[in-house]
């Protein structure tokens, strides 16, 4: 499959995908029972697995959205630009970040930090992807969907330059 100018070929077709968002939120309804998390879904990657992963929530619970961004076509630059902030009141609050991807680890160390001296009762990371081999910063990502190799991957929420947004399954970049 072709996006602009590069092959992807199929890595995590959407069975795949979906019965782990099932089996992560079942875990998170299990967790957080008699709890009422305050969900916080980094956009903009991060909209389709937000989406599905809180349809399976059964908890009291709520949800909020930051903006991030620090990529640039297909490097993660490590200046992050912060576009929509925290604006939720998270003294004493039970807060899961949704993320779509951990790749250096910058952008989670950056959203993380927001969180110390917030008084929150506890803040956890749930990641569909996370690229061990890429990781440059010490971040405790708890739920995490999929290790995978430093790969560039596309679809289901995680584009490549602006597309591929849409797709239902997971491509990588064709070696
Ligand atoms: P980090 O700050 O951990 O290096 O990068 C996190 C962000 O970079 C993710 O939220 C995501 O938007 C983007 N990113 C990292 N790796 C990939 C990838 O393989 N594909 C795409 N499309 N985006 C990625």
């Amino acid at each position: 499959m072709t996006i602009k100018d590069k092959n992807f070929v199929p890595y995590l077709s959407s069975e795949e995908i979906q019965l782990k968002v099932k089996a992560l939120a079942a875990q998170l309804n299990k967790d957080y029972k008699g709890t009422q998390p305050l969900f916080i879904a980094i956009l903009n990657g991060s909209f389709m697995f937000a989406a599905d992963l809180f349809k399976e929530i059964s908890l009291s619970c709520e949800i909020s959205f930051m903006k991030l961004s620090s990529y640039q076509e297909m490097a993660s630059t490590g200046n992050i630009k912060e576009l929509i902030g925290l604006n939720e009141n998270v003294f004493k609050r039970d807060v899961i970040i949704i993320e779509d991807i951990v790749d250096t680890g910058h952008t989670m160390k950056n959203v993380l930090d927001q969180f110390v001296d917030r008084g929150v009762n506890s803040v956890e990371v749930v990641s569909l992807l996370i690229k061990p081999e890429a990781l440059q910063n010490k971040v405790d990502v708890k739920y995490i969907g999929f290790e995978i190799p430093n790969k560039f991957v596309v679809g289901y929420g995680l584009d490549y330059d602006g597309f591929g947004r849409n797709l239902n399954a997971i491509y990588q970049l064709k070696s």
